[in-house]
């Protein structure tokens, strides 16, 4: 019998050590091949009816290999989602994280890449052919070029590299935001940076 789901970060005012313990529990069901969540879709739909109390926002890219609740075993009303490409920021997302953490009272923001993430070869293919794509494809390149940059676009290993630069840049534009740096400072809220390894399913949270 399966043991009965613990959710110890799942509440407002949950810390944002119990809300990281509790996301990577659930990777580690998912890489295990063991979810509880994957396919109970009625039921906990049925139990998410009420008001929402989830304990964690997860940023991460639009790529359809990785899709977040299944990747952390997460069920309805658990976890709160956004995806862009390469996880860029823009108002929209800003304004729903700072929703999510100032009016839900969720404790964790969490950042997420993934290698071979297509936004950011966008990103090193437009800095060394010199082209910035039309469009509002534009946007993402812009946003995603400086961590190209800091790596240095000729780096034989700048793919990798900035997947991890452009997370940590995400991180740390998250943890000035207006609305997020006194909870962030006061350690009420944390901010933090993980990559997902596409071949084994694991999240491993980025060091500072
Ligand atoms: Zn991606």
């Amino acid at each position: 019998m399966a043991a009965a789901p613990h959710h110890p970060g799942r509440r407002a005012g949950g810390t944002p050590r119990a809300a990281l313990a509790e996301l990577l529990a659930g990777n580690r069901r998912f890489v295990s091949g063991q979810p509880i969540h994957g396919h109970d879709v009625t039921a906990a739909a049925a139990a998410a009816s009420g008001d929402q109390q989830p304990y964690a926002v997860v940023l991460g890219c639009i790529d359809s290999r990785v899709p977040l609740e299944a990747i952390f075993d997460q069920t309805f009303g658990s976890i709160c989602v956004i995806r862009t490409g390469g996880h860029v920021l823009d108002r929209a997302v800003l304004g729903s994280i700072e929703f999510v953490v100032g009016q839900l009272g969720v404790p964790l923001v969490m950042v997420l890449g993934h290698e071979r993430c297509g936004a950011v070869a966008a990103a090193v293919e437009a800095l060394r052919a010199g082209e910035r794509p039309g469009g509002s494809l534009a946007h993402l390149v812009d946003q995603i070029a400086p961590a190209v940059t800091e790596v240095g676009v000729s780096d034989p290993r700048v793919g990798p590299l900035a997947i991890r630069r452009h997370v940590q840049r995400t991180v740390a534009a998250l943890r000035a935001d207006d609305l997020l740096v006194a909870p962030v400072s006061a350690g009420h809220v944390a901010v933090v940076g993980a990559l997902y390894d596409l071949a084994t399913g694991e999240v491993t949270p980025l060091t500072e």
